[in-house]
């Protein structure tokens, strides 16, 4: 009951939305930062916030530094069945390639977030530390949303220390404000949250576990070209080209869906087929680059190269539009 009316009051009277946000602590953040992201994680997503046991700290690499990239790996690997988000929070220094040392980081509409209180500034009182720690969560809680970085005077400009933080805006442009708010109606179990659950596992490569949650969002939503496409996409990464075909051919309509068919057409020895339906994708010049590329083989690899996912069949490759991720016309 305490519970409950706790909830009620973090949340300005209305229940929380369905799932919950767990906070893992990673290593040993102090008790203070961690009720610091239970905190901004619930006032960010209106969602019920449970912290779950330590889990300890993975060895650092030769730059001293825990790989952020794996610590999401893990975190969304091991996130329990009505899991809305995951929030990582280490005591540890975080590295991400190319970046360097990270404060926080996150993949573009994955479900999971990680930050290091290392870099945190000791200084400031309690207000001021909510108010930095309730930035880094929701800056990176926008990527999960699926949003890049945007221009300054958004709480999604770029961060890279602790003193862009303190200088970042405290809410989101109006279009990502919009992103946010669409993200946040994701109920766990629904076609869309599936769906964002089988992107984690594609990604991952555990293509089982993707062709099953897609399956029960196309059963939830047989109309969504979108969903359709993704089951094409994860049953030829499984290996499953037959039962891929006869999927992508309900969504005749999705360029996606025409660009893994030829992909598929090409692996069965029809070059033609394969650039014939290429040629009525939406970009022809590259479609048909694509199919004169002709390998009899089969689908080897899956990629994801952001925005589109590389469908590999020996040395074709196509580019399949992303088909989770919402297009992104004014970012990076
Ligand atoms: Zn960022
Ligand atoms: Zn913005």
């Amino acid at each position: 009951m305490l519970r409950a009316l706790l909830v009620l009051l973090l949340f300005g009277c209305a229940p929380p939305a369905p799932g919950v946000v767990y906070v893992v602590p990673i290593g040993a953040p102090s008790p203070a930062e961690l009720a610091r992201a239970a905190w901004a994680a619930g006032r960010e997503t209106g969602r019920e916030v449970r912290v779950l046991p330590a889990r300890p700290a993975p060895p650092p690499g030769a730059d001293g530094r825990v790989s952020a990239g794996a610590l999401l790996d893990g975190l969304v690997l091991g996130a329990p069945a009505d899991a809305f988000r995951v929030v990582g929070v280490t005591d540890r220094p975080l590295g991400a390639p190319e970046e360097g040392e990270v404060i926080g980081y996150a993949r573009l509409g994955e479900r999971a977030l990680v930050y290091s209180t290392d870099a945190l500034s000791p200084g400031g009182d309690e207000a001021e530390r909510r108010a930095r720690t309730r930035r880094l969560v929701a800056h990176e809680l926008g990527h999960t949303h699926g949003a890049g970085h945007c221009r300054a005077g958004c709480l999604m400009a770029s961060a890279g220390t602790v003193r862009d933080l303190d200088h970042l805006a405290d809410d989101l442009c109006p279009a990502h404000r919009a992103r946010a708010l669409a993200a946040l109606q994701a109920v766990p179990g629904d076609p869309d949250w599936q769906a964002g659950v089988a992107r984690e596992r594609l990604r991952l490569g555990r293509f089982e576990d993707a062709v099953a949650h897609l399956r029960e969002a196309v059963s939830a939503r047989p109309g969504d070209d979108r969903l359709r496409t993704t089951l094409g996409v994860a049953l030829m990464a499984r290996g499953d080209l037959s039962a891929a075909d006869a999927v992508l051919a309900t969504a005749p309509d999705a360029p996606g869906a025409r660009q893994a068919r030829a992909a598929l057409a090409a692996a069965a020895g029809d070059p033609a087929r394969a650039v014939a339906l290429l040629d009525a994708a939406v970009d022809p010049r590259r479609g048909r680059a694509a199919g004169v590329a002709y390998a009899r083989r089969a689908v080897t690899t899956i990629t994801f190269v952001e925005p589109e996912i590389v469908v590999a069949a020996g040395p074709l490759r196509v580019a399949v539009a992303d088909p989770i991720l919402p297009r992104r016309p004014n970012e990076r």
